[in-house]
């Protein structure tokens, strides 16, 4: 008999064409996650198992809470046989380190050459506990223990309990796009909602010093790191927007900053896009939240890009984004009082409902294409990675 780890797939056996694909994606990310520890893993389209050699599988299991596909983690036990006799065996002495006065069987067969039925199996197996483990009896709808077994090919698998996984696609299986990243509390929380999809990010943070401070990116950074969690290691974009911000505020009229500035954003995110081979921009807008972001502000700001902008927190309210930024842990650092760039040039009145007509007058009193250029070829790129081990990792 042998401890293991067992992954649900869950959801991924619902997308019957690519289901390879998917689990091979999502073995390759396990296995990159757990690249610190002794381990083998192997799979079939049921289910994937990963053997640990130096036992430590309580770790393990941290790290797995962290890998979106992963419907349910389970520890049990192979045994190298579908003898029911063996199985029976084996199985007295696990339920010894239980604790439960009512069970169930739960039998899985998907190996069909076996002569008994699942519910035959459970039958024999629960009168087999019955006889001998003292002071228990059978309760199908509320037991204190659920025995499950599993009949696959030569082996079979017992185990009692399991926890849930993230759900969702093995990140990188939809490919990949780029999250506009900035400080606050949105911007994170729709990153991760775009990994669960089974998106790989790279962050994109426009940062304008002097007006923004070192801290300010470090808190970017900081998030970045946060979401490397769960995408493996992550490029943070970083582009200076100190030039296009000024000559912004310098030459149109103030009611338009921040209009004109999200589509500078845009167009910047999509080039990078284009480089780094994304299909989608994401960000954190949410419908209605600031002036730039009423239906017809997003439209006129929308209309620079040919991408798909992907706003995963777009109808949630704050209160319900908030909630998932602190599960993911990101809300402690958004909360940090560094200014953002948007927040620094700010007008008084900004305005609702922008037109595009005259977005496209302004923009001509301002050499933006040039600015552009200029913007992203000094842009730089930081690797982000879950662990920081030293304070030059990010430059070696
Ligand atoms: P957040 O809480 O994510 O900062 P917000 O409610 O403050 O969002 P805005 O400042 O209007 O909203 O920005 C909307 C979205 O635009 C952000 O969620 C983010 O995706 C992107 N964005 C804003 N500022 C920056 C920046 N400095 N760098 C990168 N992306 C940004
Ligand atoms: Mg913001």
């Amino acid at each position: 008999m042998k401890k293991l780890i067992i992954i649900k797939y869950g959801e991924l056996t619902t997308k019957k064409e690519n289901i390879n694909q998917f689990i091979r994606c999502l073995n390759e990310n396990i296995k990159s996650k757990l690249s610190n520890f002794n381990i083998v893993t192997n799979y079939d389209k049921g289910r994937l198992f990963i053997k640990s050699l130096d036992d430590n599988y309580d770790e393990i299991m941290n790290k797995l809470k962290e890998i979106f596909g992963i419907h349910e983690i389970i520890i049990g036990y192979e045994i190298a046989t579908l003898d029911l006799a063996e199985i029976e065996n084996i199985l007295l002495n696990l339920l010894k380190k239980e604790n439960f006065q009512s069970f169930k069987v739960d039998t899985k067969r998907s190996n069909k050459k076996i002569n008994l039925t699942s519910i035959e199996i459970n039958k024999e197996i629960g009168s087999f506990i019955l006889k001998n483990v003292l002071n228990t009896k059978v309760d199908v709808h509320n037991p204190d223990l659920i025995v499950h077994l599993e009949l696959r090919n030569n082996e079979s698998y017992i185990y009692f309990t399991s926890i849930k996984g993230l759900g969702g696609y093995p990140v990188g299986t939809l490919g990949k796009g780029i999250l506009m990243l900035s400080g606050g509390i949105d911007s994170p929380v729709a990153g991760y909602l775009a990994m669960k999809r089974g998106v790989k990010i790279e962050a994109l943070y426009f940062e304008s010093p002097p007006h923004t401070s070192e801290e300010a990116k470090d808190k970017v950074e900081a998030l970045a790191r946060i979401l490397s969690k769960y995408n493996g290691s992550l490029k943070l974009h970083v582009i200076h927007f100190t030039e296009i911000q000024e000559a912004i505020y310098k030459n149109i009229p103030h009611e338009y900053l921040i209009t004109i500035m999200r589509r500078m954003m845009y167009r910047i995110a999509e080039i990078i896009c284009a480089r780094e081979n994304a299909k989608v921009i994401i960000n954190g807008e949410s419908i209605g939240q600031v002036a730039s972001q009423t239906l017809t502000s997003m439209r006129a700001i929308n209309e620079v890009v040919k991408l798909p902008v992907i706003r995963p927190v777009a109808c949630f309210d704050k209160l319900e984004i908030i909630d998932i930024a602190k599960k993911i842990a990101t809300y402690e650092t958004s909360i940090l009082p560094y200014e953002d760039c948007c927040t620094i040039f700010v007008p008084e009145h900004p305005i609702i409902n922008p037109n595009m007509k005259k977005c496209e007058e302004y923009e001509k009193l301002i050499p933006y294409k040039d600015l552009i250029y200029q913007a992203i070829k000094n842009h730089e790129v930081i690797k982000i990675t879950p662990n920081k081990k030293n304070d030059y990792e990010d430059i070696l």
